[in-house]
């Protein structure tokens, strides 16, 4: 009986998550995690208000219109304005 060690046994789990799952997340994630990346472009979406409030659009817009609407759970809380 083989005896893994922990890192080994991560890197082994490494092996088994799916590439592409991966890339979506590091690429979802890129940089400031708070901040979403449009999907479609693969930049850094920016913040804009809406009529329906606030929300992640992507900076091609109008070409593109990604947009993600914005949750607490971001953490998002203006900027800086008390
Ligand atoms: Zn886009």
């Amino acid at each position: 009986m083989e005896l893994i060690d922990g890192p080994r046994l991560l890197g082994l789990i490494g092996l088994l998550a799916p590439d592409a799952a991966k890339r979506l997340l590091e690429l979802a994630t890129e940089g400031d995690w708070t901040t979403p990346t449009c999907g479609h472009c693969g930049i850094k979406m920016v913040a804009r208000e809406g009529k329906s409030g606030s929300f992640w659009g992507c900076r091609n817009f109008p070409r593109c219109r990604q947009r993600i609407g914005m949750r607490s759970c971001y953490g998002f809380s203006g900027n800086g304005k008390t």
